[in-house]
Parts: structure tokens; C-alpha cells; sequence
């Protein structure tokens, strides 16, 4: 992805392009899997972990990406699809976490049902984590 495309994709979600914010999606990009702040921290040797997290808080906030919790105790971040607006039940989908590599994957395409809550009982935000083993750890 040039950085051209990688500003518009900031821009589409109103946030203002910087080249720390450029660094932290093209890393994202490149993820197979979603990644928690230790991740990004690790391969972004020269930021701090402040800034780090302040990043991917801002782009949360802009439905760029969402936050995942499963069972490893960090919170995961995984890119949003460019139509997501991260709205129940729509845009809520399965997310499967490895208990043997610690890997947390994005299955946007699995939806997750409505569900016929109690009356008045007003969901947000449901998640979601399939735990297991992933095809790299079972083979
Ligand atoms: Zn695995
Ligand atoms: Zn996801």
C-alpha cells in the first residue's frame, strides 16, 4: 500500500494522518491476525508504548478498529472492514483465539445472531471468542 492510500484510509474515518498513525496501520495491514499493544510495541522499537497506546485508542474511537478479549489477558486490535460502523448486530462477528500460539483471528464474514434479550436489556457490543487450536498449531 502506498502512503498515499494509506492516508486515505485515515482520512475516511476522519482522522488526521501522522507519521506515527501511517506506521501503526501499515502494521496492521500486514497482520494476519489481530495484535494487542505488546505487539505493535515490539515491532515499533523506537515509539513509546504511551504513544503507542494513545494510537490505537484514537483509531478505536474512529471504528477504524475494534478490541478483542480473549483468554491470553491482553486486549487485541484488529482492523475493521472499510463498511463497518462496529454497530450490534451488523458488524459483531467471531473471533477465534489459539490457546497454543496465543494468536487471536478476525472472522468478519461469521456474523453473530441477534439475540432476544430481556426487555429493555440494550446491547452495545457482544464479544465473541471461539477458543481452540489454530491449523498452524494443529498440524
Ligand atoms: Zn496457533
Ligand atoms: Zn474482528
Amino acid at each position: 500500500m502506498t502512503t498515499k492510500e494509506l492516508e486515505d484510509k485515515l482520512q475516511a474515518r476522519d482522522i488526521h494522518p501522522t507519521a506515527m498513525r501511517l506506521l501503526v496501520l501499515e502494521y496492521l495491514i500486514g497482520q494476519e491476525e489481530a495484535i494487542s499493544l505488546s505487539d505493535l510495541e515490539s515491532h515499533l522499537t523506537h515509539s513509546d508504548r504511551t504513544t503507542l497506546y494513545r494510537t490505537l485508542k484514537t483509531f478505536r474511537e474512529h471504528g477504524l478498529v475494534h478490541q478483542i478479549h480473549d483468554d491470553s489477558g491482553n486486549t487485541k486490535y484488529a482492523l475493521c472492514r472499510d463498511d463497518c460502523t462496529c454497530s450490534y448486530p451488523d458488524d459483531m462477528h467471531v473471533h477465534f483465539y489459539c490457546s497454543r500460539c496465543e494468536k487471536t483471528y478476525c472472522f468478519p464474514h461469521l456474523t453473530i445472531p441477534e439475540m432476544d434479550l430481556p426487555d429493555s436489556f440494550e446491547p452495545t457490543y457482544v464479544n465473541f471468542v471461539v477458543t481452540g487450536t489454530c491449523p498452524s498449531c494443529a498440524s
